[in-house]
């Protein structure tokens, strides 16, 4: 029997099941005899970042500014924890605000424009995304009128910001402003 038809071979469930029960004994015994993975101790434990600094500040995401402990270690924000004293959050958090800490470590994270050409998307400068937007809305301007766009403001805008935002759809020449979470 050449080795392939020894592959083929039909195996009943009893053998089956007799030859998992080998395979996972000869697992364990291989993981007994190199583990790949051991246990924290106590220490470690306790303090996973020793000499960390645990830095009050606030959640960004919107305006409310609810607070927020961020742990630093060796200068990287490694894990947050409520402020429970704190006079707005009174120890409590949306959802969005719990996970705050992967504003910064998400690789989904955006650090520059973006634009998708071809169904990909592509890194281009501030310069070239400030011009190709504002030749976009100019153009919609002139053929559609003023009243053709809408502004929506976004929760994480401070007062000041949404100020100059209402101005600017005004200078604009709209009233077609909102806020983003009504919609
Ligand atoms: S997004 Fe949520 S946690 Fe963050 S400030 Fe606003 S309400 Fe607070």
């Amino acid at each position: 029997m050449s080795s392939q038809e020894k592959l083929n071979v039909k195996v009943g469930r009893r053998a089956f099941l007799k030859m998992a029960a080998l395979s996972g004994v000869a697992g364990a015994t291989m993981l007994n005899a190199a583990p790949a993975v051991r246990s924290a101790s106590d220490e470690e434990l306790k303090s996973p970042y020793p000499g960390s600094k645990k830095v009050k500040t606030v959640c960004t995401t919107c305006s409310v500014g609810c607070g927020i402990i961020a742990e630093v270690y060796n200068g990287v924000w490694v894990r947050q924890e409520v402020a429970q004293d704190h006079p707005i959050s009174h120890g409590s958090h949306c959802c969005k605000g719990i996970d705050s800490i992967d504003n910064v470590r998400t690789e989904k994270r955006v650090k520059h424009p973006l634009k998708k050409v071809n169904g990909k998307w592509q890194r281009i400068s501030w310069d070239q995304a400030i011009n190709e937007i504002s030749e976009k809305m100019l153009k919609i301007r002139k053929e559609s009128g003023p009243d053709a766009a809408m502004f929506l403001g976004s929760a994480k805008m401070s007062t000041e910001q949404a100020y100059y935002f209402r101005k600017f759809a005004a200078m604009w020449g709209t009233n077609n402003i909102d806020h983003q979470a009504r919609i």
